[in-house]
């Protein structure tokens, strides 16, 4: 565990200082450069959510740049896309509820990605983020079958605190797999009083993908 800490900590200094390429053509300067932004937006939507694209090429590349590499400042980059695919008439009282990260995942990554990409999207729209779901179950959902996945996101989460009345609530999560964890979450929301449940994914990818 000690050693985990210690390249995630690595990590985030070397993230500090130095100089960003583009991780669709190259250029020197940012992690996405404006003109291959234009190009990486293909919005997606699985029911209730709002994907920026497929999980494949750049998008991919920056979603595991963020979730496995701990780039931090990828999330300005990603919470931007994201902003593009959302429609513009969610108005103003939104509350951002992002998908518990497993605590393990947090302290390994030094950072709670979710949280963190929530809070940069709160920010550009004058949105709030709330933590009104918690992570019971510490089982990892990689690779496995679609009905397994359903059945472990059940038992997954626990609703925490209050719906505030006539808000719109937007569930985050990085990718969308099989949705059973959205599903879930969605249907915890309006169990406590959420009338209006939205989504909105970094990118769709298929299961084993
Ligand atoms: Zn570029």
């Amino acid at each position: 565990m000690g050693f985990d800490v210690k390249i995630t900590t690595r990590i985030s200094i070397l993230d500090l200082f130095a100089p960003y390429t583009c991780r669709g053509c190259g250029c020197l300067g940012e992690l996405l450069c404006e003109r291959c932004k234009k190009y990486i937006i293909s919005p997606e939507k699985r029911e209730f959510v709002y994907a920026v694209g497929r999980r494949e090429g750049v998008l991919m590349q920056l979603t595991e740049d963020y979730k496995y590499k701990s780039i931090r400042r990828t999330a300005e980059v990603l919470a931007e896309l994201i902003d593009e695919v959302l429609p513009d008439n969610l108005g103003s009282e939104v509350i951002i509820v992002p998908l518990p990260t497993i605590g393990r995942h947090i302290r390994e990554r030094g950072f709670d990605h979710t949280l963190y990409l929530a809070k940069k999207l709160a920010k550009r729209r004058g949105w709030k983020v709330s933590g009104n779901l918690r992570r019971i179950n510490k089982t990892v959902q990689v690779g496995q079958d679609a009905k397994t996945r359903a059945a472990q996101a059940e038992r997954a989460y626990e609703f925490v605190g209050e719906i505030e009345a006539g808000k719109t609530y937007l569930l985050l999560d990085d990718v969308w797999t099989t949705g059973s964890t959205m599903r879930v979450a969605k249907k915890l929301l309006e169990k406590n009083g959420a009338s209006q449940v939205v989504g909105a994914v970094i990118c769709v990818g298929l299961l084993n993908n």
